[in-house]
């Protein structure tokens, strides 16, 4: 067996040498205990503050101890009624190639017709994100301009699929021109625009929303969201989702020049976590794949493979590498 520890907590942008992959022995399941083999885990920008030694909504990871995150995996050993061999399960579990685990530990995936993986992205966290932000915090209103930063991401693409199906006019913002592409010619954005070559970000905002922004479904903060903010309408509303560009430290400015504007639009900001929806999950989760079967709803991957290359994969996210959800395949089932 083998897990992937945390052996420093990196200040700035973190490399790979702060994971270290160790040996370790593979614990027989005990009395309702099964031994779960890993096929996917989720690499998410959040985990870069679980880095830190700070408490934030999630505890620290803890030095010299695995990583602990979202994942996909097997049952390959059962000593529990509840699960059988073969069984594909889903949990919030350490970094190892095998887990030996409490058999309420973890949920058992009831496979429709959709690729595992889509229980990570989509179907998983990252699509429930972009459907309670959205709908519950944005509520966009047909008509309206929506705008998405990280638009080409995971959460980011499927609020802005979802922003048409509710009829809205929807702006992405994303770092590559092959993203802006993928936006506008795959996932039907009425525009996107890269913020890494747009020499005035704030013009060309202007030029894409020329009715304002209803909506600014927020997943950077920073010197892009600034921008954004700018051009709220009255009454806009902007869920703040993730502030990706302050993850690693960098001293981006968060203005207080944003407050009159708010006062002046009457607009609402509202920070919100997906946990706070778990009582609605199955709501969320019936529309969206209602959406994507009725082919509503695209959904992408960046999928890495091997398991020693999860820090790696994690890493990307924040060089942007990633189209849609970053996964990271450990093993075929
Ligand atoms: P993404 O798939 O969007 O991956 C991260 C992307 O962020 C990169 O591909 C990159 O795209 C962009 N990015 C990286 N660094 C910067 C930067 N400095 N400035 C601007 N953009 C940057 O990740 P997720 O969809 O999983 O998460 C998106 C956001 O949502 C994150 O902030 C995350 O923390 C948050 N989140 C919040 C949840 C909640 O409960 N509130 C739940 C899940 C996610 P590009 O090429 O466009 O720069």
């Amino acid at each position: 067996n083998q897990q992937i520890i945390l052996i420093n907590r990196p200040e700035g942008v973190p490399t790979e040498d702060a994971f270290e992959l160790r040996n370790i022995p593979i614990d027989k399941p005990e009395r309702d205990q099964v031994l779960v083999k890993t096929l996917y885990l989720s690499v998410d920008p959040y985990m870069r503050g679980r880095m830190n030694a700070g408490k934030s909504y999630i505890e620290p990871f803890a030095l010299h101890e695995p990583i602990t995150g979202s994942m996909i995996g097997e049952v390959i050993e059962s000593n529990s009624a509840e699960l059988n061999v073969g069984d594909k399960v889903q949990g919030f579990l350490p970094w190892q190639l095998y887990n030996t685990v409490d058999a309420k530990a973890v949920s058992k995936i009831n496979n429709t017709n959709v690729p595992l993986s889509a229980y990570l992205s989509v179907l998983g966290i990252t699509g429930l994100t972009a459907y309670f932000g959205l709908l519950d915090v944005g509520q966009p209103k047909k008509g309206e301009t929506v705008v998405v930063s990280s638009a080409a991401g995971a959460v980011g693409s499927i609020v802005g699929q979802i922003a048409k199906i509710k009829g809205a006019r929807v702006v992405g913002i994303a770092g590559t021109d092959e993203k802006i592409a993928h936006l506008e010619n795959e996932l039907g954005f009425d525009k996107a625009i890269n913020y890494n070559t747009t020499d005035d970000l704030q013009k060309a905002l202007e030029e894409a929303c020329p009715n304002g922004v209803d909506v600014y479904f927020d997943n950077v903060g920073g010197k892009i969201s600034d921008a954004v903010l700018s051009l709220l309408n009255n009454f806009a509303r902007v869920p703040l989702c993730g502030s990706i560009s302050s993850y690693n430290g960098e001293n981006e400015a968060f203005g207080p020049s944003i407050q009159p504007k708010l006062l002046k639009t009457r607009s609402t900001m509202k920070g919100f976590l997906i946990t706070d929806y778990e009582e609605r999950f199955d709501e969320g989760l019936r529309h969206l794949a209602e959406w994507l079967f009725a082919g509503k709803l695209k959904y992408e991957e960046t999928i890495a493979e091997g398991f020693e290359n999860a820090p790696r994969a994690f890493l990307d996210l924040f060089a942007g590498k990633n189209v849609g959800k970053q996964l990271v395949k450990v093993s075929d089932p």
